[in-house]
């Protein structure tokens, strides 16, 4: 795929410009000529097979931006933003009911936990037991178990403010939970501020030491969900190392320089443009699947990517406070599934940037702990901040 890449980083280069200052609503939303105020509006989603009801609730900022969450599985059912002309275009893959994300689906919008990512040989040891996992992908244990927490109903609340929509979603999982010990509380906040970010605040606190990765794992096409696949999107991704991994994608241990990598996507590039070279990694995630080490360290809240959409201008920046990012390119994907208003998702339909602390970190003592013990609060926080240019 050729790349114009002046062209890239004038539009990257704008975009960044954008990023500092708020458009006024009347700029943004040029489909909307009066100013809508924030909103939050609360529906019925449906009802799960054992009867409990799941809830919709959905935020509209004052720029004509607006995100829906269901508190089945925290799953970010929609998120609608204008392109460069002011076309509203609903950019996450997923389902229009219920029904879809109770069936079969890789994790669509969903929170992830108690462990996103992978953990090799489906078990660990902490404090000299081993505690054993379900194996549901090949022999490692992949985004919480059996039932995680994309799986579960999630308790919501309303959290606005005036100008920022919001909901907390709370869910205690079991001591002993899909193998995990110690109860564990979790909230988990999204907002949408009227700077066009999508704000995901997570937390957690457990009565036993325990380990915990939680994440977001929506799927994103910056050119509306199902209109083909995201290989012209271009990707920037603040990070010099990576965690390369074995054939069943489990990270080796080490921490991996990038220099002259296909995996390097410091400079803005379009994820096609090096996605099916021979490189080892990339025949292993079949594309990209790899956890970037961010740049920068120290837990302040940092840019991590920056993603372009030419024609329809759209960006996606995304900040976070975690030491790592899984660049996922949708790469088992396969045309199969059919998603919301019937399209049909291909592969490499979405990208996913799921901000996170390094796969298998319970088992490799060199990367940062994803221990939590009692008396501890887990925090982080991931921003995905939207514009066009
Ligand atoms: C993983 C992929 C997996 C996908 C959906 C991603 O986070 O890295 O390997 O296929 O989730 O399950």
């Amino acid at each position: 795929m050729k790349t114009d890449r002046r062209q890239m980083m004038g539009a990257l280069a704008a975009f960044a410009l954008s990023a500092c200052s708020t458009k006024p609503a009347s700029e943004t939303s040029s489909t909307n000529p009066t100013t809508p105020s924030a909103t939050m509006k609360k529906d019925s989603f449906g009802k799960l097979p054992n009867g409990d009801p799941a809830d919709l609730y959905t935020l509209n900022n004052s720029n004509g931006v607006s995100v829906s969450i269901t508190t089945y599985g925290g799953r970010v059912v929609a998120l609608k933003t204008p392109d460069k002309k002011g076309a509203v275009a609903d950019i996450v893959l997923g389902f229009d009911s219920l029904d879809g994300y109770l069936g079969d689906n890789p994790y669509f919008g969903a929170l992830i936990g108690r462990y996103g990512n992978r953990i090799g040989k489906a078990q660990f040891t902490l404090a000299g037991k081993v505690y054993k996992l379900f194996a549901n992908d090949g022999p490692n244990s992949l985004h919480g178990g059996k039932q995680g927490f994309d799986k579960v109903l999630w308790t919501g609340a309303d959290k606005s403010t005036t100008d920022t929509p919001a909901v907390e979603l709370r869910y205690t999982s079991k001591d002993g939970e899909e193998g995990y010990p110690g109860t564990l509380a979790g909230i988990v906040t999204y907002s949408l501020t009227p700077q066009n970010e999508l704000k995901i605040e997570y937390k957690a606190t457990t009565d036993k030491p325990t380990v915990l990765n939680l994440t977001n794992h929506t799927y994103w096409n910056l050119s509306g969900a199902g209109e083909g696949d995201v290989l012209g999107h271009h990707m920037m991704i603040v990070a010099s190392k990576f965690t390369p991994v074995d054939k069943t994608l489990i990270p080796t241990g080490e921490l991996k320089s990038l220099d002259g990598s296909p995996l390097d996507f410091r400079t803005a590039t379009a994820i096609g443009a090096r996605i099916d070279n021979d490189d080892q990694q990339l025949k292993f995630g079949k594309g990209y699947d790899h956890n970037f080490v961010c740049d920068s360290t120290g837990g302040a809240l940092a840019r991590c990517a920056l993603v372009h959409e030419p024609n329809s201008g759209r960006t996606m920046e995304v900040l976070t406070t975690q030491p790592g990012v899984q660049f996922y390119t949708g790469n088992f994907l396969d045309g199969k599934i059919k998603g919301k208003g019937g399209k049909v998702y291909a592969k490499r339909g979405a990208f996913c940037l799921e901000t996170q602390h390094f796969p298998d970190s319970p088992n490799k003592p060199n990367f940062p702990t994803s221990e939590l013990k009692p008396g501890e609060e887990y925090k982080y926080t991931t921003v995905y901040k939207f514009g066009a240019a």
